[in-house]
């Protein structure tokens, strides 16, 4: 018999009617075996999400303030969720360990991870599958990183005895014996780690649209899905923005060379998406992938005549901002100028030191800031070495007036990145997806 993960999103997981469509979608599939849940979702635009309702509660408890109110409202959704679905599960020890240890000061992270924990126990009990509390086999290192060797060993160790298992998303075990989260959006990654721990034939990712689509829905009516994308591609989409699925989910899969599909729960009969290692040729070149961004960059950009024949100026540039704990992402170059595109996140209280340093360490001829940068990826394994591809995005930019600050073309040549103004940043994503598919 064949062995299929399968990843559960919140929306796909708000309440009992959701619930049910997902246990038709097991129970019609024996290989659906390891089943990874996240905490309940939005169940319209202006619901809230349980994980960030248990992140308020860590909040308010921190600020003296009772958490008895917003738990209640945690705790009633689960108490519908169980009633209407009539599974026999008793949460009511459960709710009233994680209100007392949450009143009692416990840490964010089990505040969160506990939406999933409940989730994961709701749904081994309507199934009739094995628990198994990913903080057993889910490890982070003393950086807080994933420790991958460990979590695969012993994933793959302890699901060999379950043939059939819920395996709750989003949290493991840290390397001091403490629940520790994944980034937001995280339970894409327990689902990854899941389906190389099993060697399963593939890891499906159900959520709330048919599929990765052409650009964000929320920016642009109506994107086009795409059917097939190499995992590469998809690590570009999904970094930049495109956050259907977590970035960081491709690397358990793509190791193990399992290929990953995208469904949407509400329509279980559309295609989805398929990631794979090798998506084949372009049928035709000219075309595009998928468009991303995301926003809040700040761009500081350094001019030093005959920078390029200063040996070491490369590296005391980026000495200044290693020594400020600082991560960035994007290095445009020139013969005299070198630019850091570094996300506001990573700035904070931090841009005046880092100046003074640049100016105590590379002596330079200028230094410009450039804050509320928006950065726009527009990725395809079909650009490279296609001259249309540039004057078409550019050209799209241009004819609605949008003023390009910055141009990145990565190595890997499937990827163009442009900086904008943040104010810019949908109109531009609007103009590049109509240029490639009007
Ligand atoms: P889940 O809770 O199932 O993990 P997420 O909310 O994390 O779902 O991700 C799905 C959402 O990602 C979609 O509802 C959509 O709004 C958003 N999204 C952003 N960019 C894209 C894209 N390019 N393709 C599909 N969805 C996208
Ligand atoms: N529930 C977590 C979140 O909202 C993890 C996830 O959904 O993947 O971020
Ligand atoms: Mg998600």
């Amino acid at each position: 018999m064949g062995t299929k993960v399968a990843k559960f999103g919140g929306t796909s997981l708000a309440d009992s009617e959701q619930i049910r469509k997902v246990q038709l979608l097991i129970n019609a599939d024996s290989e659906r075996r390891y089943i990874v849940p996240s905490a309940p979702g939005k169940r319209d635009a202006s619901d809230r999400k349980i994980t960030d309702l248990l992140y308020l509660c860590h909040a308010q408890v921190r600020q003296n303030v009772p958490i008895g109110e917003v738990f209640t409202i945690i705790a009633d959704r689960y108490r519908e969720i169980v009633r209407d679905l009539n599974v026999g599960i008793d949460l009511e020890p459960h709710l009233e360990e994680i209100e007392k240890k949450i009143s009692e000061g416990a840490s964010a992270d089990y505040a969160a991870s506990r939406g999933e924990f409940l989730n994961g126990l709701i749904l081994s009990a309507l199934l009739d599958y094995d628990f198994v509390d990913p903080y057993e086999i889910i490890f982070f290192d003393k950086y807080g990183r994933l420790d991958s060797e460990r979590s695969q060993t012993e994933t793959k160790n302890r699901l060999s005895n379950h043939n059939k298992a819920v395996i709750p998303g989003f949290y493991g075990c840290s390397h001091d014996g403490k629940i520790k989260t994944f980034p937001r959006g995280g339970s894409d990654i327990t689902g990854a780690i899941v389906a190389k721990g099993v060697n399963a034939d593939i890891y499906e990712n159900w959520t709330d649209v048919s599929g990765l689509l052409m650009a964000d829905p929320n920016i642009v009516e109506n994107p086009r899905p795409i059917d097939t994308i190499t995992y590469r591609e998809l690590r570009e989409l999904a970094y930049m923005g495109a956050n259907v699925i977590h970035d960081e989910a491709i690397f358990p899969v793509r190791e193990a060379g399992i290929p990953v599909k995208i469904k949407n729960t509400n329509k279980p009969d559309d295609p989805g998406t398929l990631i794979v290692q090798d998506a084949g040729p372009v049928t035709h070149t000219g075309t595009i992938t998928g468009i991303a961004g995301r926003k809040d960059f700040t761009v500081i950009t350094i001019e030093k005549a005959l920078m390029n024949a200063i040996v070491g100026y490369g590296r005391r540039l980026l000495s200044v901002i290693e020594v400020n704990g600082i991560s960035f992402e994007h290095m445009p170059s020139g013969i005299d100028t070198i630019s850091l595109v570094i996300p506001d996140s990573q700035l904070e209280n931090k841009l005046d030191n880092i100046l003074k340093e640049i100016q105590s360490e590379c002596a330079p001829d200028s230094i410009e800031v450039n804050p509320n940068m928006a950065l726009i990826a527009t990725v395809g394994r079909g650009m490279a070495r296609t001259p249309g591809i540039a004057s078409k995005l550019f050209g799209s930019l241009a004819e609605k007036k949008i003023n390009v600050r910055m141009i990145d073309q990565g190595s890997s040549e499937i990827n163009i990145i442009v900086g904008v103004e943040t104010d810019d940043f949908e109109n531009a994503q609007r103009a590049i997806y109509q240029s490639f598919t009007g």
